[in-house]
């Protein structure tokens, strides 16, 4: 990333109607930020270019992962307050017009929301080169051959443990052999490569660090390890739970080594490195020891339609009164400004570092 030097914009929080305090898009009261391109792709102040957009559907999930929601009292938006899915195509055509390739479907749990496959459809109708969804798997059974006939093409499934009874205790509600299932019912359905995300927390689950590389080399699915971040609606994340990428490497390189794939510039949050035997490959999250913010190039949409361009920053854009009027370019300068404004990193290791008010399951994981 070259030496550009940032430009300040301060971006409207949406108040309780969801409605943007600045609606981008109708100015004079609201003109592009100084600077802001308004051609070419979606670029931030930093120069980085914005080609991946995760939309969350839903916020409600059917399980309650440790370090993601509380086991009781988690409070859900209403139906009416989720946008719907042409509105949900409407902004991904947008950004489809602006340079972004791919879209990832996320949550809460996406597989929860009635009519999902037909997202996915409209979202193929318009013609991205990637469509990728990340899910607990509980209900990927019976929808991976629909998704894939809709034009998914990738999956990641969560799972924290490869133990029974363990893997019931973080999840606290939902069935290791369920999940296990759905990624056969994926991988045959042609959802491959097949990633498996596992959230490490120390003391919890990273003595299946091993288990779960044995797991990759035995059936080809991408392993792809991930720090734990102060993301937990119930705000008891602690720095000595993370367990850190290196560590994880460490281990499993003095089992089966393992060599850095040659991502080809690839700003995939996972690093990816293969084992040098020849039997397939894992990944890390370092979002919380190495964050790899430099090269950040996803955009998110909330449940109820705000934009949110880091999981660290509370500064959102709402698309609804702009989506109302029916105006694109409106939307697609909303998009823009929304991206410029996002910051160098999320400065969790800065020492004003404020959790962000929203959980991971509120934004969109
Ligand atoms: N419900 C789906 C699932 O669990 O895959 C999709 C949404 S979930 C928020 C997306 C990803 O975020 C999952 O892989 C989940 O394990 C991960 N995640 C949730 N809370 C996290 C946290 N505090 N730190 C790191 N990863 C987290
Ligand atoms: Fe639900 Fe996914 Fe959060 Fe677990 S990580 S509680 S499955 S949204």
């Amino acid at each position: 990333m070259g030496a550009v030097t940032p430009v300040p914009v301060r971006l409207g929080r949406p108040g309780r109607s969801g409605a943007a305090a600045h609606v981008a898009g109708s100015p004079p009261g609201n003109p592009p930020a100084p600077g802001m391109p308004l051609r070419g792709p979606l670029v931030d102040s930093f120069g980085r270019v914005h080609t991946d957009l995760r939309i969350s559907v839903t916020d409600r999930c059917n399980l309650r992962c440790v370090y993601c929601m509380p086991e009781d009292g988690m409070k859900f938006l209403p139906p009416d307050r989720l946008l719907g899915f042409e509105e949900i195509a409407r902004v991904a055509r947008v950004a489809r017009s602006l340079g972004v390739t791919s879209v990832r479907i996320t949550g809460g749990e996406p597989l929860v929301r009635r009519g999902v496959v037909d997202l996915v459809a409209r979202l193929a109708g318009i013609g991205f080169e990637d469509i990728a969804l990340t899910t607990n798997g509980t209900g990927l059974g019976r929808l991976a051959a629909p998704l894939a006939r809709a034009g998914l093409r990738r999956v990641n499934v969560s799972c924290d443990s490869l133990r029974e009874e363990r893997f019931a205790r973080i999840r606290r509600r939902g069935d290791l052999r369920q999940v296990l299932e759905s990624m056969d019912a994926a991988e045959e359905s042609g959802l491959a490569p097949l990633k498996v995300n596992v959230v490490l927390v120390a003391g919890v689950n990273d003595d299946e660090v091993l288990d779960f590389a044995g797991f990759a080399r035995n059936t080809g699915r991408i392993v792809r390890f991930i720090e734990y971040m102060p993301l937990d609606a119930d705000a008891s994340w602690r720095r000595d739970q993370v367990v850190p990428a290196d560590l994880v490497l460490s281990r499993i390189g003095e089992r089966w080594p393992v060599a850095p794939l040659d991502q080809g510039g690839d700003p995939a949050p996972a690093t990816r490195y293969r084992f040098l035997d020849g039997s397939g490959e894992i990944g890390v999250v370092a979002s919380v020891t190495r964050p790899f913010c430099g090269s950040c190039n996803r955009l998110r949409l909330t449940a109820e339609g705000s934009i949110r361009n880091c999981l660290f920053s509370d500064d959102e854009l709402s698309v609804r009164q702009v989506l109302e009027r029916g105006e694109d370019e409106a939307l697609a300068l909303l998009l823009r400004r929304a991206v410029w404004g996002k910051r160098a990193g999320h400065g969790m290791d800065q020492p004003g570092f404020v959790r962000p008010s929203r959980s991971m399951s509120m934004i969109g994981g």
